[in-house]
């Protein structure tokens, strides 16, 4: 018996790993690698209590590589059915390397050309502007929708529909004070599960 809530697998990549050089704010409070991880972990949590088939698909630590992240996303699309299957990697911004930097804000990335990606991707926009009320919310409206498009390998090399989140800037010192805070965790988990399961609804 399927008592699953929907047809639909959900995956969840958290960028990086614990030995990927860099990423991380100016003063060492924001690591990518583990602040992905654990609003990964939050959001697959939600999920599963809601009852969806979400799957973390990098529980490891280490940064384990993109080929294997879309192998691994592969296999579930080849048992699942590709258009059964979304994908959403986590990530923080940057915009340099080193020092504090200016840029802010919100953003998810999908592969050139439009897609169900699009699709997801608006729903995750539509979630982002009703939790981060206030802040910078970053779209790129040149092809008459508000993600960006990307040439990022796990975006490309997946079969399912994939969006990636650039959740603010992991060296901007306000959205750092945003992204360790209680709010803006529980805001930037919020938009994901929210964005999700109203894409999943709008589906037949
Ligand atoms: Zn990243």
């Amino acid at each position: 018996m399927d008592t699953k809530k929907s047809r639909f697998v959900i995956l969840i990549d958290n960028g990086h790993g614990y030995d990927t050089k860099g990423n991380r704010s100016p003063d060492g409070r924001l690591l990518e690698y583990k602040y992905a991880r654990e609003i990964a972990a939050s959001v697959h949590r939600q999920l599963v209590s809601l009852g969806y088939d979400a799957r973390l698909l990098v529980p490891e630590t280490n940064d384990v590589s993109l080929t294997e992240r879309a192998r691994r996303a592969n296999l579930v699309c080849a048992k699942a059915g590709s258009t059964n299957v979304i994908l959403i990697s986590i990530h923080c911004n940057a915009a340099g390397n080193g020092p504090w930097m200016n840029a802010r804000g919100w953003s998810a990335f999908t592969s050139r050309g439009t897609t169900k990606a699009d699709t997801i991707a608006n729903f995750l926009y539509a979630e982002a502007e009703r939790q981060f009320a206030g802040l910078k919310i970053r779209k790129d409206m040149s092809d008459g929708d508000p993600d960006w498009e990307e040439g990022f390998y796990i975006l490309r090399k997946t079969v399912c529909p994939a969006v990636l989140t650039e959740n603010f800037f992991q060296d901007n010192q306000e959205d750092v004070e945003y992204l360790l805070s209680v709010e803006g965790r529980a805001a930037i988990v919020a938009t994901h599960v929210n964005g999700i399961v109203n894409y999943i609804n709008a589906q037949k």
